[in-house]
């Protein structure tokens, strides 16, 4: 089972909207939403949440308020001014450290497994999807994406699935080096922005680290084709792979308008660099194409006469 993982060094690159087009043309596989952040994928392929499981991470002080004798204590040795004579007075600062529980007196302060959102298991119009959705202030979304990430395994494992297509985090903090580690292979999308090509220099020392091969793939590239021929001229030089070039194209904000992919939107031109980004990455990966979709585009391609 191999698993491709779709990341971008910042949000807003298409990263989403490339991975839902490749759910689209791949044949079977899980989906992975593993952006726990700001998670999006399941409005594009029309998830039906079948299973919802608690996640916890990290612990929480639970005052026996009757115990409590107002010694103070605790107020004095919280470093993170979060509880004020046995009350906890700002529960998004606690740190969960348990200093209050181990230094009260009365032994009024217990710590407890502390919620820190939930994992859901989807039904889509292009398979099963493992995704979450994060507690309000937690900070533990790495955690979460590995747990997303081992369900994900577990499920493919259990449908017998040759691939996972994985929506991954922005950026290279602890989410993303959740995602990357142990995938194989990373699709980076990219802009061609002076900005972005520095994002994606972090990200590809990111997986030079984790040892899991990277390939580009340059969204927008219209937008700047100075910035997208020196883009590619750096990426050939370092032998990362450019799998694919798509075009700026307002397609992308319709289809996440209209909640489909961009492969459900007749847009013969976008269609065919995808299909050619998926041709490419099916044969780094060495799975096979979803031969009626790759058929059926090909002959809408082929008899489109405007195009060559
Ligand atoms: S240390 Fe314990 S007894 Fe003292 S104020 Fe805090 S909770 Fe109450
Ligand atoms: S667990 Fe730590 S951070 Fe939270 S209230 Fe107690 S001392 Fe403060």
């Amino acid at each position: 089972m191999k698993e491709l993982v779709i990341m971008s060094g910042k949000g807003g690159t298409g990263k989403t909207s490339i991975s839902a087009a490749l759910a689209y043309l791949a044949p079977e596989k899980v989906l992975a939403d593993c952006d726990v952040d700001a998670a999006n994928l399941h409005l594009m392929v029309g998830a039906r949440q079948r299973e919802s499981h608690g996640f916890v991470a990290g612990f929480e002080p639970e005052v026996n308020v009757t115990e409590c004798v107002k010694c103070g204590r605790c107020t004095a040795l919280c470093r993170f001014k979060a509880i004020d004579n046995g009350a906890i007075t700002s529960p998004f600062a606690c740190e969960g450290c348990g200093v209050c529980a181990f230094n009260c007196p009365a032994h009024a302060i217990s710590m407890r497994d502390k919620s820190a959102g939930r994992w859901l298991v989807s039904d889509t119009r292009f398979g099963t999807m493992v995704h979450a959705e994060l507690g309000l202030a937690v900070e533990n979304s790495g955690k979460l994406v590995s747990r997303v990430r081992l369900e994900t395994k577990k499920l493919a494992e259990k449908q017998k699935v040759p691939l996972i297509i994985t929506d991954g985090p922005p950026g290279i903090g602890c989410p993303a080096i959740a995602t990357v580690t142990g995938a194989d292979l990373v699709l980076a999308v990219v802009e061609p922005s002076l900005s972005a090509m520095h994002d994606l220099e972090r990200l590809r020392n990111l997986c030079g680290h984790f040892k899991v091969p990277i390939a580009v793939c340059i969204n927008k590239a219209t937008l700047s084709p100075a910035n997208t021929g020196a883009l590619k001229e750096s990426l050939a030089a370092n032998d990362v792979p450019v799998v694919g070039e798509i075009a700026y194209d307002s397609v992308f904000r319709t289809a996440v308008q209209t909640s489909r992919t961009v492969m459900e939107i007749d847009n013969i031109k976008v269609q065919e660099k995808i299909l050619e980004l998926w041709y490419n990455l099916s044969a780094l990966l060495g799975v096979t194409h979803n031969e009626s979709v790759v058929h059926k585009l090909d002959r809408k391609l082929k008899s489109f006469a405007g195009w060559v």
